[in-house]
């Protein structure tokens, strides 16, 4: 890609404003809760505000920002259009944050930034999801704010921030760590980690060692039974010999996880009877951070994620991330026990 160092500078600071941003909306949530009418209201506020800051950012820096967001601004709009100012005042607030002279259409605008359609922008373009893992969030827990540049099908540039993930392996994952991690990939290029509240601090170059096969396999998954069959996961488990007790955590931070070696294996398993199309900024950042690791990564049928097809992988099914061994095994695995044809 043409500008790839001015484009990685450009979403380091883009995404580490962002998290700072989700950040300051965490520390009071309980007000923003307060202020805000239903318990969803608080992640919009915050989701809204980091698309902002990141389309933002990356305007500001590279000239231009063709970006396909999953936020869009209409329903602040319409409620701004229907004297409710709540949740927009509280978006602007946590935009400031990073972004002190921001007015209020300005703001929605560059939420607006994130509406690019695919299909206009063949030469590349970045997608962002601004908070994967609203559950997380919510929680307290794990979350991500998830930026790449898609380039011919495949993100070939991604920085993901995350916010309560620490970079020490043996805090827990449920936890809350008061730094945070966040990672920088290019294709062909490695991957990075810093902590996420000094993003201009030295990287570390990041490399999936291989599995020591004497030890427990580890395996995590998403937390939302609704997200990933856990009940399919618990079967190709079994067949993988020892397994240890399954980490459950929300958002991209679990490719993040396995690409770091902190857990060998993520599975994202298609629900039986429920055909799930996966979204593009789910998965972007997260799978460039964990092939650049030196992991595999493909669908529940061994293909490689095509982000060719506007804003769903529509040619995929599930996610697949490993320990390039075990994911072969798993491969395997879920071929004889036919998952993903239901
Ligand atoms: P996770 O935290 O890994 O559970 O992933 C969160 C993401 O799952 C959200 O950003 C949603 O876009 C996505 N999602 C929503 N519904 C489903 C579903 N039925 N199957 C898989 N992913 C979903
Ligand atoms: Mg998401």
């Amino acid at each position: 890609m043409a500008d790839e160092a001015k484009y990685m500078e450009a979403a380091r600071v883009a995404v580490a404003r962002a998290c700072r941003v989700c950040r300051s909306v965490q520390d009071r949530l309980d007000d923003v809760k307060a202020i805000c009418k239903d318990d969803k209201s608080p992640v919009t506020v915050a989701d809204f505000a980091s698309q902002a800051v990141v389309a933002e950012t990356l305007r500001e820096m590279t000239g231009r920002c063709h970006m396909v967001g999953e936020e869009d601004s209409t329903a602040l709009r319409e409620q701004i259009g229907r004297g409710e100012t709540g949740a927009a005042d509280e978006m602007l607030g946590a935009v400031r944050t990073v972004w002190d002279t921001a007015a209020m259409d300005e703001a929605l605008d560059a939420i607006d930034l994130g509406n690019a359609d695919p299909a206009e922008h063949r030469r590349g373009y970045w997608t962002l999801d601004p908070i994967d893992g609203t559950k997380g969030f919510l929680r307290n827990q794990q979350y991500a704010i998830a930026l790449a540049w898609i380039e011919h099908g495949s993100p070939v540039l991604a920085v993901m921030g995350c916010p309560n993930l620490s970079t020490d392996h043996s805090f827990p994952l449920s936890e809350r760590d008061g730094r945070g991690s966040l990672y920088m990939a290019i294709a062909g290029g490695g991957v990075y980690e810093l902590h996420a509240d000094k993003p201009d601090g030295d990287p570390i170059h990041i490399k999936r060692l291989e599995r020591d096969p004497s030890e427990p396999v580890r395996m995590c998954e998403s937390a939302e039974g609704g997200h990933t069959s856990h009940d399919d996961a618990e079967r190709i488990i079994e067949t993988l010999g020892e397994a240890a007790e399954p980490a459950r955590l929300d958002s991209q931070a679990k490719y993040a996880v396995v690409a770091r070696g902190q857990a060998d294996l993520y599975l994202r398993l298609p629900k039986p009877g429920k055909p799930y199309v996966e979204k593009i900024w789910d998965h972007a950042a997260g799978s460039l951070v964990a092939r650049e690791a030196g992991c595999s990564v493909t669908d529940v049928f061994g293909h490689e994620l095509d982000f060719g097809h506007g804003s769903r992988l529509e040619k995929n099914r599930g996610v697949v991330v490993g320990e390039i061994a075990l994911h072969g095994k798993a491969m395997a695995a879920i071929e004889a026990l036919g998952i993903g044809r239901g």
